[in-house]
């Protein structure tokens, strides 16, 4: 939520913070810099952990169960691969399909086939009905809403707790909307406030009542192993609930690789109820044949399994938690105790989200631009790239190094003090 919009400074320390964010200005224009912050992109260093990738798969061509990888077929994927994934997306290896290099993909072709033929419990394709709805829990990532948007479906913002998505307002809205279809959901280290659903926000994701008989969860669980702590968070099963409320079709998982081994050359996992599983695998067999096997059989080689995965991600961290350290030290430093700003302290996954004054987020990004420090253009993270109230910055530190990440958090820092001030004394007149 958005700092309070009188921190507690008098009209003298507004002055002078705001000369000293003048003058601070002003020398990093001056720096010239040209650092990004934008995407939640792997370092190269990151990806460097998966160089084994490109020399495998060296015990052969031949899958667990004697599959040629070489050839057409296998279009659910390797059952070994599916086997590694099942604990960690919690879905049972049978309902689980390993397919291309990215998930989102796979969340792009679930919209257009249910746009183009009934889910399961449908009476008819999405494409018939006269309005489809999506819940968008906010700040969230926006491609799940591009995605939307490109196929017409309309985006209601609902806001998020420290639980998850606000289960009244959800409650309220898919029991009363039959038009509401579906509601993104990113359940743990969530892009970009690093929320974590609680296992009651799930429970009441599986039991409530919806009017759409054709109501599904996307659960977006892209960081369900990208821990930053010794005290890893699960979530509930999902799946599991909705088949325990009788909702077994309600779910559909997803999650990938892409940040666990290569970003451009993972795998990507669906999972849902046998039911959904047939309906999207009979779809897709009309588009392709099977998936690439020999890099799945790559990767099933080089996490072995669980424990190999967990153990991956813990090289991972080794490499993203000191930027996720600096950037909370920077903000505590630069910003902390000023009432100008509050920020999240992730536990995971790739984002830090930071919240300025009201009015203030358009103006921060762009002050921060014309100093060279490029960040995710203000609103991203809310439907049609409009945050009412202009306060969310999305942070992506993975991808810099530790000085260019100093660089431009402090940069950033900067920019926050210089329009707050600016725009507090503005409103003191
Ligand atoms: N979902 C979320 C929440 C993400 O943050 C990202 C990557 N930034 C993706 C999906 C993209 O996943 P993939 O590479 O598997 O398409």
């Amino acid at each position: 939520s958005a700092p309070s919009v009188s921190p507690a400074l008098s009209a003298a320390e507004l002055t002078a913070l705001r000369d000293r964010a003048l003058g601070d200005y002003a020398a990093l224009v001056e720096r010239g810099l040209s650092l990004d912050l934008t995407r939640g992109k792997p370092s190269p260093r990151q990806l460097d952990l998966a160089a084994e990738l490109l020399t495998l798969p060296a015990r052969g061509h031949l899958a667990a169960d004697g599959t040629d990888t070489r050839n057409y077929g296998g279009l659910q994927g390797l059952t070994e691969l599916r086997e590694i994934f099942s604990g960690p997306l919690q879905v049972p290896a049978a309902q689980l399909i390993a397919a291309g290099n990215s998930s989102l993909a796979l969340m792009h072709d679930s919209v257009v086939h249910a746009m183009l033929s009934p889910l399961p419990g449908a009476g008819r394709r999405w494409a018939d009905e006269p309005r489809v709805a999506f819940l968008c829990p906010v700040p969230g990532y926006d491609r799940h809403f591009a995605l939307c948007e490109r196929f017409g479906i309309e985006l209601i913002p609902v806001p998020m707790t420290a639980d998850g998505p606000d289960m009244d307002v959800v409650e309220r809205l898919v029991a009363e909307d039959a038009q509401i279809k579906g509601i993104w959901c990113v359940p743990k280290y969530s892009n970009p406030d690093g929320v974590c659903y609680s296992d009651e926000t799930v429970r009441r994701l599986a039991g409530m009542t919806a009017a759409a008989p054709d109501f599904r969860i996307f659960w977006d669980n892209a960081y369900a192993v990208h821990h930053l702590t010794d005290t890893p968070v699960e979530i509930a099963d999902l799946l599991a609930l909705c088949a325990e409320s009788g909702n077994p079709d309600r779910a559909f998982v997803y999650g990938s690789t892409s940040k666990i081994t290569f970003a451009g050359a993972g795998v990507a996992f669906f999972g849902s109820s046998p039911a959904n599983t047939a309906w999207l695998l009979g779809h897709m067999a009309k588009g392709t044949i099977g998936p690439d096997k020999i890099n799945q059989l790559r990767h099933a080689e080089f996490l072995r399994d669980e424990a190999g995965v967990l153990e991956h991600m813990r090289r991972h961290r080794e490499l993203l938690q000191p930027k996720f350290d600096l950037v909370q030290a920077i903000l505590a430093k630069e910003l902390g105790g000023t009432g100008l700003a509050s920020w999240s302290s992730p536990a995971g996954g790739y984002f830090v989200s930071l919240d300025v004054l009201e009015g203030c987020a358009r103006e921060v990004v762009r002050r921060a631009a014309e100093a060279g420090i490029a960040l995710t253009p203000a609103g991203a993270t809310h439907p049609y790239g409009d945050d009412p109230r202009d306060s969310t910055i999305r942070i992506a530190p993975s991808y810099p190094g530790l000085e260019e990440l100093e660089q431009a958090i402090t940069g950033l820092a900067v920019c926050v003090l210089l329009v707050a001030t600016e725009k507090l004394l503005e409103q003191a007149g």
